[in-house]
């Protein structure tokens, strides 16, 4: 059981059985769960989707860490999950990880526009150059990673809070 305790150190996340998802990972590599004050994003690993919940619901029972969730099933069960843990590990960290940065940005500004009243948008690999160093709404640093811009004004995606153009998302007249 040991590797889990050192894989998922290594790869800066958290890997845990929630009862109502299943087997989840918590992402710190993601920029929206530096800290996990406020809302921070979830994967789920049975679809590979993201769903977001409070830093504070963080807790036992409602999560628990994959080493604790095998020594409180069934021992003849342990086994058979234990090898399910590990391959949806490797293949997070192998695989998914890197595919998951469109979804990623794609989930965080939709949740950033359904706020401001806007209606869901697409985002596209950035196509001009212009980076910004901050992000206006949540002041957080612009990461070179993840460079998508919103399909409708065209501004580049905070990472972070997935905020697009300051002054609302309207498209933008060339
Ligand atoms: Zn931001
Ligand atoms: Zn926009």
């Amino acid at each position: 059981m040991d590797y889990f305790y050192s894989k998922t150190q290594d790869n800066d996340l958290w890997l845990g059985f929630k009862p109502q998802y299943g087997w989840v990972i918590y992402d710190r590599k993601l920029p929206s769960n530096k800290s996990a004050h406020g809302e921070v994003y979830w994967i789920k690993c049975s679809d590979w989707t993201f769903f977001k919940d409070k830093g504070s619901n963080w807790n036992y029972p409602e999560y628990s860490f994959v080493v604790t969730y095998l020594k409180d099933i069934e021992t003849n069960q342990q086994k058979e999950n234990e090898e399910k843990a590990l391959s949806i590990l490797d293949e997070y960290i192998n695989k998914k990880r890197n595919e998951m940065d469109l979804k990623y940005i794609e989930t965080i500004h939709n949740n950033y526009l359904e706020k401001k009243g806007f209606s869901p948008r697409s985002v596209l690999k950035a196509t001009r150059g212009r980076r910004e160093s901050g992000c206006w709404e949540c002041k957080n640093t612009v990461d070179n990673k993840y460079d998508y811009e919103c399909s409708t004004c065209r501004w580049i995606i905070c990472s972070s809070c997935g905020a697009c153009k300051q002054f609302g998302c309207i498209e933008r007249k060339n």
